[in-house]
């Protein structure tokens, strides 16, 4: 059984650590963190998030509950695994992250309404194709911050894209599917069906 979530009225709140470690997946792991950076360095959307995975690791071990669930960190978080991958020590960044989240919506701390673009960008192409479509997430990503942003973001980022295409990692013409939409419709819609209910 889980074990109850600390309530404390102290500003740093270190049985809030020890509930981390003893209650999140991979939580065990965060002794672990030698505050590298690598995981925050490599995260692509590093950019848009307020403090990243190393100083979210740093601010559980302070005991700063509040300033931890109630940050937009977890929830710009794509779970793309680039910083698990990254981690010279091993610890399961995207695991604890996602249970982090967890705690947060549990504790009412989620926002209501989201206005993570790129994640609703990300989801968008991940439930129609199965897949993740680089161009059409980015350039949509872009255009979320207005016509002359997305102009200006796309042009500084067009010599990559080329780079990308020469290198075959990114493909031109139409976005590749996975073969089974009608499956992954039913697996989304029975998740739904499941988040609803509980
Ligand atoms: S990459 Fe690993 S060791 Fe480095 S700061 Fe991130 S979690 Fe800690
Ligand atoms: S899993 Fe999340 S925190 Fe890790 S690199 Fe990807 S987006 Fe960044």
């Amino acid at each position: 059984m889980t074990a109850p979530i600390p309530t404390s009225s102290r500003k740093y709140d270190l049985n809030f650590a020890r509930w981390v470690r003893d209650n999140v997946e991979g939580g065990n792991k965060m002794n672990m963190c030698m505050q590298c950076g690598a995981c925050s360095g490599s995260c692509p959307i590093g950019t848009e998030m307020k403090d990243g995975p190393r100083k979210i690791f740093m601010m559980v071990r302070a005991g700063m509950k509040e300033e931890v669930l109630d940050n937009s960190t977890l929830w710009n978080c794509t779970s793309c695994y680039r910083c698990v991958v990254r981690c010279p020590r091993g610890v399961p960044v995207t695991y604890i992250l996602q249970g982090l989240a967890a705690l947060s919506a549990k504790e009412g701390y989620a926002p209501k309404v989201s206005n993570n673009y790129f994640a609703k960008f990300f989801w968008m192409s991940t439930a129609k194709l199965g897949k993740t479509d680089e161009r059409l997430v980015t350039t949509a990503y872009f255009f979320s911050f207005g016509l002359v942003e997305g102009v200006k973001r796309s042009l500084a980022n067009l010599k990559i894209a080329f780079n990308m295409v020469k290198a075959g990692r990114m493909h031109i013409g139409l976005p590749h599917t996975i073969k089974d939409k009608k499956g992954l419709a039913a697996i989304l819609e029975k998740a739904k069906e499941i988040e609803e209910r509980s």
